[in-house]
């Protein structure tokens, strides 16, 4: 199934979802008139506090970007993360930021959806520019209107679910260690490979009794197979399965794990778009939205719409970011049954702070935008 985005929100269901939409777009105050905004893109370089592996391969860096969006004397910040997965690189998020200054001259920084269906139109699989521009819109309207962002999109922090912290696959002594290591985090999100699952939740249940959730990054492909990975996880007290297969190759694994309801099977990788939803809503159980993955705060909000018209239950992940992103998710997380947004706590020169996590709970900041400044 392939529908714009356009013509879903035209659909009865995009109708139904109109009012949510408002959301995103605050009156410009009177009397303001917007000068030409600056724009720049920078790379981020982050370093890994251990070597990061999962299904599809190991880092020990991410180059990430900086957008920064000046205007009437107010600079709004967002980052860019890009996913090998999607064909994305810094250099290619670069390209794409360039097609997109030049479709957006003219805007006033308050037509913020104007800039994303511009920035969509000239990104192509580069998502990563939409989230850092919506990322960066927010941002400055909320540091020029003087209030946190996430007091514009009225969440609250009494519905802040615990964050899960991220075990990369390492050998077993090492996922031990690095187990240890994260005991000021309620509960664990492990990586698995195609054969590993076993010696991997072994490696973390032999020093805890926290609630752990298993991702397979698309690593698995016999569906039989991973019928019995699933019991046997569940007899582990694993509390859900992030993307057994690959995206595109799960249907018939998929209606046979989810035949026995052992546990929630949530999709990561087969979301990109909104359009990609009702694709994949009769074969999983839930969704992984990303920021990232899905052009920013502003179209994650579409998504959650989305999703809950398909009762499909909601997960916020995050890439590997630096606190300037996961601020954003911390925005929205207010809004997700699950939340895996950790990817700064993986970072060691995090240019960023402000941010509080306590008993694994994310405290929306106080600050205006985004609320963190330079370390
Ligand atoms: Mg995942």
């Amino acid at each position: 199934m392939s529908v714009s985005r356009r013509a879903l929100l035209a659909s009865s269901l995009g109708a139904a979802l109109a009012p949510s939409l408002s959301l995103a777009a605050p009156a410009a105050p009177k009397g303001k008139k917007a000068g030409p905004p600056k724009l720049s893109f920078a790379p981020l370089e982050l370093k890994l506090r251990h070597t990061w592996t999962i299904a599809r391969g190991s880092a020990d860096s991410k180059t990430n970007g900086l957008l920064a969006f000046e205007a009437e004397g107010v600079t709004g910040y967002g980052e860019a993360a890009p996913n090998k997965r999607w064909g994305q690189s810094h250099e290619s998020g670069e390209a794409a930021f360039q097609r997109t200054l030049k479709a957006c001259e003219g805007l006033s920084p308050w037509e913020h959806l104007a800039w994303l269906e511009r920035a969509e139109r000239e990104s192509g699989p580069d998502s990563q520019i939409v989230c850092a521009l919506d990322l960066a819109l927010w941002d400055w309207k909320g540091k020029k209107l003087g209030v946190p962002v996430h007091r514009l999109l009225g969440v609250s922090q009494a519905t802040m679910p615990v964050t899960s912290f991220s075990i990369g696959i390492d050998t077993p002594e090492v996922m031990a260690e690095k187990t240890k290591e994260a005991e000021p985090y309620p509960i664990l999100k492990i990586k698995v490979g195609r054969d590993d699952v076993e010696r991997n939740v072994n490696a973390v249940r032999s020093v805890t009794k926290k609630t752990i959730r298993v991702d397979a990054n698309e690593g698995w492909s016999d569906p039989a197979v991973a019928l019995e990975k699933l019991k046997w996880m569940k007899a582990q007290g694993v509390e859900f399965l992030e993307q057994p297969f690959p995206a595109g190759k799960d249907v018939e694994g998929m209606k046979l794990l989810r035949s026995e309801g052992v546990m929630p099977i949530l999709a990561d990788e087969p979301v990109l778009h909104p359009t990609d939803i009702p694709t994949i809503a009769p074969f999983y159980d839930g969704v992984v939205l990303k920021l990232a993955k899905c052009g920013g705060i502003t179209r994650a909000l579409e998504e959650i719409a989305i999703c809950r018209a398909h009762g499909l239950r909601l997960m916020l992940g995050c890439m590997i970011e630096s606190s300037l992103g996961i601020a954003a998710g911390v925005a929205v997380a207010p809004l997700f049954e699950w939340v895996d947004i950790d990817g700064n706590l993986l970072v060691s020169n995090d240019p960023w702070k402000g941010l509080v996590l306590t008993k694994g709970r994310w405290a929306l900041p106080e600050g205006p935008g985004l609320g963190v400044s330079r370390a």
